[in-house]
């Protein structure tokens, strides 16, 4: 099967690139990799690539993340069953959908209207109904449900967005990639280690769409 090979292809390269010191993802997180769905959430004629372990276009200029990223990602918050997560940039909502599987509620936030009301039918559609969506630009986080066991940001930055941290719970995680649209981001995990204490350790190079900011 298409899926079960692209989720043996992440192990594989996940045992190459060591990216989180670790041999091998979380077994919870390949698991969910593993379930969802990657061809619902790419266009029709993205669907006979969904299973490759690569980044693909969703439209709008942006993309949905290579599976292996999304995984990694996944795996560096170390999601937990009863965390709350808040995802910047939903996009397809695959990030989202991983999550989902793992943690108690993911509040997605996304910037481009079409991607947004797309994302939202496709989760509810495919009966994800622990994710919440708004449009809204994420710079700002989602004050209302905060704070947060983990917050992913799948969108790059140029620095790390204040609101997201306060957003954060002493103790929790958040991955963003950051740097410049130009050039390869680093991929950051911090942990909110106090009220007003923040540690990072640089994970790996990555490119990511920018984040983009409302007018
Ligand atoms: N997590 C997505 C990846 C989408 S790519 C997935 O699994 O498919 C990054 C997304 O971030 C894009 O859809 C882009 O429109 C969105 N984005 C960019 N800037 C943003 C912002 N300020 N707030 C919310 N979303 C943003």
């Amino acid at each position: 099967m298409a899926r079960a090979s692209m989720v043996d292809e992440v192990h594989y390269y996940a045992t190459l690139a060591r990216d989180t010191g670790e041999e091998a993802l979380d077994e919870h997180v390949m698991q969910s990799l593993g379930t969802v769905e990657r061809h619902q959430f790419v266009p029709a004629h993205q669907q006979p690539f969904a299973y490759e372990n690569r980044p693909l276009p969703i439209g709008h200029g942006q993309t949905i993340s290579q599976p292996y990223i999304v995984a990694l990602m996944t795996d560096l918050i170390e999601p937990d069953h009863d965390f709350v997560v808040l995802e910047i940039g939903t996009g397809s909502g695959y990030q989202a959908a991983i999550l989902a599987k793992l943690v108690t509620h993911v509040y997605s936030i996304e910037i481009i209207e079409a991607l947004a009301a797309t994302a939202s039918a496709r989760l509810a559609h495919l009966g994800y109904d622990n994710v919440t969506t708004k449009l809204g630009d994420g710079y700002h986080g989602w004050e209302e449900h905060a704070p947060y066991d983990a917050i992913v940001v799948t969108a790059a930055a140029s620095h790390i967005p204040p609101p997201l941290v306060q957003q954060l719970k002493v103790g929790g995680r958040m991955i963003i990639p950051v740097g410049g649209r130009f050039m390869t981001q680093q991929l950051l995990l911090l942990e909110r280690t106090t009220d007003d204490e923040v540690i990072t350790r640089q994970i790996a190079a990555v490119r990511f769409v920018p984040l983009t900011r409302e007018r």
